[in-house]
């Protein structure tokens, strides 16, 4: 028989996105459902754990862009040239795929695997001419990626000396393990290039992201952190991007960040060294973050 899995604590900005919104939801996510996968979990856990893996169309459509834009970049590097528009196509047989996994329910069987929709759950269902935003802005993304100054810079570069990444490496900050990757990260002409591709709009808090990068970088890779160029690439926007030098001040801020954002979070446990962690612990913050809240349905404080 296999040990059941250790909720170990780990730290990553989405993690400390979810603290922010409301330190309830953050248990929910991270505590409450906790073990939900298991045959015999009780069945608020197992709920909560349903509730956990809803996810979204605008979630659906950027992860997917993401997984295509990866695929492009394997066939750039095997010297096969990426089709935009097969891309696009496969994207959007991606989306159907959620739809119809979704209405199915086959996330009840397999919720790790198959999409159920936030849409579908809570409502409202989504109506023709969403799903046809949706595509749009799949295929604009994906389109645009192709012709950005991004991809430009890319094409520049040797493939032998791009980064390795996993899609959920991590490494060490003052020992907690934290999660941070970027899209795309490259030795070039004697500096790291970190990318990062957003199918959003601009947003400022994107910025701590790719200093956060930086650190990833510097921990894993031993880059020189004055050496580090990162930036986000808003690929709606023509996916131009102005890579920045993480400077030593930017660093000392987001670790700041982290340190009071992981103390804040460890400060609400029953016990930090096991990670033991009570409801009782962790106050409903009702507001603005209930209306997109996975949990509001089970949640008694939900505005
Ligand atoms: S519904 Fe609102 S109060 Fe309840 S967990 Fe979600 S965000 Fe917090």
């Amino acid at each position: 028989m296999r040990a059941p899995l250790e909720n170990e604590f780990s730290w990553s900005l989405s993690r400390a996105r979810t603290f922010e919104d409301c330190a309830l939801k953050y248990w929910f996510h991270y505590y409450g459902s906790w073990g939900g996968w298991e045959p015999d979990a009780p069945s608020e856990v197992r709920e909560l754990y349903l509730l956990k893996n809803l996810t979204n169309l605008h979630l659906i459509a950027g992860d997917t862009v993401h997984r295509a834009i990866q695929r492009a970049l394997e066939d750039h590097a095997r010297r096969k040239e990426p089709d935009p528009e097969k891309l696009v196509q496969w994207c959007k047989a991606e989306m159907q795929r959620a739809v119809h996994e979704s209405l199915e329910e086959a996330w009840r069987e397999r919720p790790k695997q198959c999409a159920r929709l936030f849409e579908h759950h809570y409502g409202p269902k989504p109506q023709r001419e969403f799903l046809v935003r949706i595509a749009k802005k799949i295929g604009d993304s994906i389109r645009r990626f192709f012709t950005s100054p991004a991809f430009g810079l890319i094409r520049e570069t040797d493939p032998g000396e791009w980064l390795p990444m996993e899609t959920l490496d991590t490494f060490q900050f003052e020992g907690t393990k934290v999660y941070a990757v970027p899209d795309f990260a490259c030795r070039h002409r004697g500096e790291v290039i970190l990318l990062d591709w957003k199918t959003g709009q601009p947003d400022e808090r994107n910025a701590d992201q790719v200093v956060l990068y930086a650190l990833f970088a510097a921990a894993r890779w031993g880059a020189d952190p004055d050496r580090v160029r990162g930036a986000p690439v808003y690929l709606l926007n023509g996916g131009g991007f102005e890579p920045r030098p993480v400077t030593p001040e930017d660093r000392t801020r987001v670790a700041d960040m982290v340190r009071r954002s992981i103390a804040a979070m460890r400060g609400r446990l029953k016990d930090p060294v096991t990670n033991a962690a009570e409801r009782e612990g962790f106050a409903p913050s009702p507001g603005h973050a209930c209306r997109s809240c996975n949990f509001r349905g089970v949640c008694a404080h939900a505005r």
